[in-house]
C-alpha cells in the first residue's frame, strides 16, 4: 500500500518539531532554554477562562453555526472597527480552528490547482506547505533589500507570471519582526490591484507592534479591501494557542465559499473556545494590552544581549516577538551537509541546551530564529549560553 503523493510534498513543521524536542529534554530533567516556538508565556485572561466554565455549565456543547458564533463574529467586527478602522459585518467573518485553518480556507476559496502564490522571504514556515497542500505552487520571492527584507513592487515584478493569483503578506513578519510603513503597503496593494492578485494579509501579530501605527492593506481603499483576506486569531494576542481560534475577514463571496467548505471539514471550532475568544475580545483588552509592554521590554533586553555576540548580526525587529539572527560568520566552523542552520541549531541544542529554529525553516539558511516568549532571566541565560557556544566553536 502506498501513501498519497501529497504527503511526500510537505515537510513536517520545523517550529513544532524543535519545540517538541526541547520539551522532551525538559521532561528528562535537562534545563533547556526554549527559544523555539512562538508561543506566549502568558496565561489566558481570567475572565476568558470563566467564560469556558460558563459555557459548559450552560451546556454549550452541541453543533452550532459553521461560520462561528454570532456573538464572536460581532466581537471580531467591533475589534476591526475600533482598533483597525476597518468596516466588516459579521457575514464577512468566518471563525476557524486557528489561523492555520483560516489560511488554508482562504487559499482553497480563491486559488486553483497549479496557480502560483508569491511568498516573500523570510516566510513563516507553514506557508509553503499549506500552499502545496492546497494544490497551488509557492513562489519564493527573495527581496533585494537585505537589511530588513522588506519586499517591494520591483521584487514582485521579478517573480510574477500569468499564473500568479495571490500575494502572501505577513505584517508584522514572523520571523523577522519587520513592519511595513503605510506608503510601502499602499504601493504593494496597488500593484496587486493592477495585476489582479488576491492579498492574503496575515495580521496575527498586529497587536505586537512596537513602532509606528498599524495599517492593513484593507485600509488602503474599497477596491483593495475587496481583494484582501485578513487572517488573525487569538493564539498570540490572548495566549490562546491550544484553544484554536482563528478567523478570516474578507468580502462576502469569499466568506460564503469558506463557510461552504468548512462545513464539510471541521464545521466550527469548539464552542467553549469560541465563548472564551468572545470574552477575550470584548472584555480583556486592557489586560492584553499590558502584555505588550512586557514584550517591548524583553525586545530591548534581548537586542542589548545579542549586541555582545561576536560576528553576529540580526534583523532589527519592530514588532512580533522574534529575532532573526545571522550566524553565517560561523559557517566554516560547523560541519554540515545540506543545511548550515539545521546543523547549527542541532549542535546548539545538544551542547548548549538552547532551542532555536533554524533559518532554513524561513528560507534564510544563514540565520536562526529566537522567540523572546521567555522570562528576562532565561533570555539573559540563553544568550549567554549562545555566546559560550560560539566562543568554543
Ligand atoms: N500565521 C503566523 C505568521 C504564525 O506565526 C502562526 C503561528 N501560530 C500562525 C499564522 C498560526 O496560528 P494559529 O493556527 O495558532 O492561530
Ligand atoms: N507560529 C508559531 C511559530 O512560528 C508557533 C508554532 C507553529 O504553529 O508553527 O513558532
Amino acid at each position: 500500500m502506498k501513501l498519497a503523493e501529497r504527503t511526500s510534498q510537505v515537510q513536517p513543521s520545523f517550529t513544532i518539531g524543535i519545540n517538541a524536542k526541547a520539551n522532551d529534554m525538559r521532561e528528562q530533567g535537562i534545563k533547556v532554554i526554549n527559544f523555539s516556538a512562538g508561543e506566549p508565556d502568558f496565561t489566558v485572561p481570567e475572565k476568558a477562562k470563566r467564560a469556558a466554565v460558563w459555557a459548559l455549565d450552560e451546556n454549550k456543547t452541541k453543533y452550532d453555526k459553521v461560520s462561528g458564533l454570532i456573538v464572536l463574529r460581532n466581537a471580531v467586527a467591533k475589534k476591526l472597527k475600533e482598533e483597525n478602522n476597518l468596516d466588516y459585518s459579521a457575514e464577512e467573518i468566518i471563525i476557524s480552528n486557528g489561523a492555520k485553518q483560516a489560511i488554508m480556507n482562504a487559499i482553497l476559496a480563491t486559488v486553483n490547482t497549479g496557480d502560483e502564490i508569491l511568498v516573500p522571504v523570510p516566510y513563516w514556515t507553514s506557508y509553503p506547505e499549506i500552499i502545496r497542500l492546497c494544490g497551488a505552487i509557492p513562489v519564493i520571492v527573495r527581496p533585494e533589500d537585505k537589511v530588513d527584507y522588506k519586499v517591494t513592487v520591483e521584487d514582485l515584478e521579478m517573480y510574477i507570471t500569468p499564473k500568479t493569483k495571490m500575494l502572501l503578506f505577513n505584517n508584522p513578519s514572523n520571523p523577522s519582526g519587520t513592519i511595513y510603513e503605510k506608503e510601502e503597503i499602499e504601493k504593494i496593494a496597488r500593484y496587486c490591484q493592477e495585476k489582479d492578485l488576491w492579498i492574503l494579509s496575515d495580521e496575527i501579530y498586529e497587536r505586537f507592534f512596537f513602532e509606528g501605527e498599524y495599517f492593513s492593506p484593507a485600509n488602503v481603499g474599497e477596491e483593495i479591501r475587496e481583494r484582501t483576506i485578513i487572517i488573525n486569531g487569538m493564539s498570540k494576542s490572548a495566549a490562546m494557542t491550544g484553544l484554536r481560534i482563528g478567523y478570516t475577514a474578507s468580502n462576502v463571496e469569499v466568506a460564503e465559499a469558506i463557510s461552504k467548505m468548512q462545513g464539510h471539514l471541521t464545521s466550527h471550532p469548539a464552542l467553549v473556545s469560541q465563548y472564551m475568544a468572545e470574552v477575550a475580545l470584548n472584555e480583556c483588552r486592557e489586560e492584553i494590552a499590558s502584555q505588550l509592554s512586557v514584550y517591548k521590554k524583553r525586545r530591548g533586553l534581548v537586542l542589548q544581549e545579542l549586541d555582545k555576540l561576536k560576528d553576529v548580526t540580526y534583523l532589527k525587529p519592530s514588532g512580533a516577538f522574534y529575532v532573526m539572527i545571522n550566524f553565517g560568520a560561523y559557517k566554516d566552523r560547523i560541519k554540515f551537509d545540506k543545511s548550515f542552520s539545521l546543523a547549527f541549531a542541532d549542535k546548539l541544542l545538544e551542547e548548549a541546551k538552547v532551542a532555536v529554529v533554524p533559518g532554513i525553516a524561513f528560507g534564510l539558511d544563514d540565520f536562526a530564529r529566537i522567540a523572546y516568549t521567555v522570562s528576562e532571566e532565561d533570555l539573559i541565560e540563553g544568550v549567554k549560553r549562545i555566546n559560550d557556544f560560539l566562543s568554543a566553536l
